[in-house]
C-alpha cells in the first residue's frame, strides 16, 4: 500500500500528528554537523528547522521510512548512510522514531521544493536555531552516548521458571515483548542516561522458531547458526558500542574486554 501513511492522528495526548502509522526521520551525523531542514510555511509547525522526515507507510520500517524521506526531501543517497541507531518517542496513539545516521564525508544534498533550505548545522550550535519543537524535545535523547544491546536469549530465558522448557519459542517471544520497551529509549545505568540505539535478541536451537518482530519494531533477532555463545561473541566484535545482556559467566570471559557484559535486570529496574 503506497502513501497509505499519509493522514491525521487525533492522539490522546491532546495534540494531532501527522502520520497514521507513525513517522520518522534522517538525524545525519557527518563529521560533528547534522543535516537540518527549513520547514515551509504552509507545513504543519512550519518555518522552524528539523531533519529530513515524514510518515511510514505501512510495509515500511522506520529506517526504510526515514531513508526514504531523506532521499524524497533532499537527495540522500540511502546508500552512503550508515544506520547507527534509532531513538523512539512513544505518544499513546502515535510515534516518531528518529533514525540516527553517519557518514564519511558529506553527501550530495539537493532542496525538494518541500523544504525551503537545507543546511549542516554543528551539534554544539544546534540548540541555539529555531527548531521544530518535537525535534528540540528529541535532542537531549540523541546526544547522550548510543549502546547496542545485544541479549542472550537462551540465558536470559532460562532464568525466569515460567516453564520456558515446554515452549522456547514461546518464551522467545515473551522476553521479545518485554524488550520492546527498551528498544530505542534512553535508559539509566549507574547514573549515567544511555541510549538503547540498537537492540538484537540472539537465539538458538528451537527458539529460532520464534516469530519475526513485527515491522515497525525497533527489536532484531538474530538466528544463531550453532551456538547462541559463538554468535553473541562474534556480534560483540562487530558492533559499535556493544553491551552484552546475559549471567552466563562462560560467556562473559569470551567477550573482548571492552565489552560491559550486564543482566537484563539492571536494565528493566
Ligand atoms: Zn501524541
Amino acid at each position: 500500500m503506497e502513501l497509505d501513511g499519509n493522514g491525521w492522528v487525533d492522539c490522546r495526548c491532546g495534540a494531532r500528528h501527522w502520520g497514521r502509522h507513525g513517522a520518522a526521520g534522517l538525524f545525519l551525523v557527518v563529521d560533528g554537523h547534522v543535516l537540518v531542514q527549513l520547514r515551509p510555511r504552509w507545513a504543519h509547525q512550519g518555518g522552524t528547522w528539523a531533519i529530513p522526515g515524514g510518515a511510514r507507510d505501512s510495509h515500511e520500517s522506520v529506517v526504510t521510512t526515514a531513508l526514504r524521506e531523506a532521499q524524497e526531501e533532499a537527495a540522500i543517497d540511502p546508500a552512503v548512510v550508515d544506520v547507527v541507531g534509532v531513538r523512539r518517542m512513544q505518544h499513546p496513539d502515535w510515534r516518531y522514531d528518529t533514525v540516527i545516521g553517519r557518514a564519511s564525508v558529506r553527501p550530495p544534498v539537493q532542496e525538494h521544493a518541500e523544504s525551503v533550505l537545507l543546511d549542516w548545522v554543528s551539534l554544539s550550535d544546534l540548540p541555539d536555531w529555531d527548531l521544530h519543537p518535537g525535534f528540540r524535545e528529541s535532542l537531549p535523547d540523541l546526544l547522550v552516548p548510543r549502546m547496542s544491546l545485544v541479549v542472550d536469549g537462551a540465558n536470559v530465558v532460562g532464568s525466569r521458571p515460567d516453564g520456558w522448557w515446554r515452549d522456547r519459542a514461546g518464551a522467545a517471544q515473551r522476553l521479545l515483548d518485554r524488550l520492546e520497551g527498551l528498544a530505542g529509549r534512553v535508559l539509566m545505568r549507574e547514573g549515567k542516561r544511555y541510549l538503547a540505539a540498537h537492540v538484537e535478541v540472539v537465539v538458538e536451537g528451537q527458539a529460532r522458531d520464534v516469530a519475526d518482530p513485527p515491522l515497525d519494531s525497533l527489536l532484531r533477532v538474530v538466528r544463531a547458526p550453532g551456538s547462541g555463545d559463538d554468535t553473541i561473541v562474534d556480534r560483540s566484535r562487530n558492533l559499535s558500542d556493544v553491551v552484552v545482556v546475559t549471567s552466563d559467566r562462560g560467556l562473559r570471559s569470551r567477550v573482548p574486554d571492552s565489552v560491559p557484559v550486564s543482566t537484563l535486570f539492571e536494565w528493566l529496574s
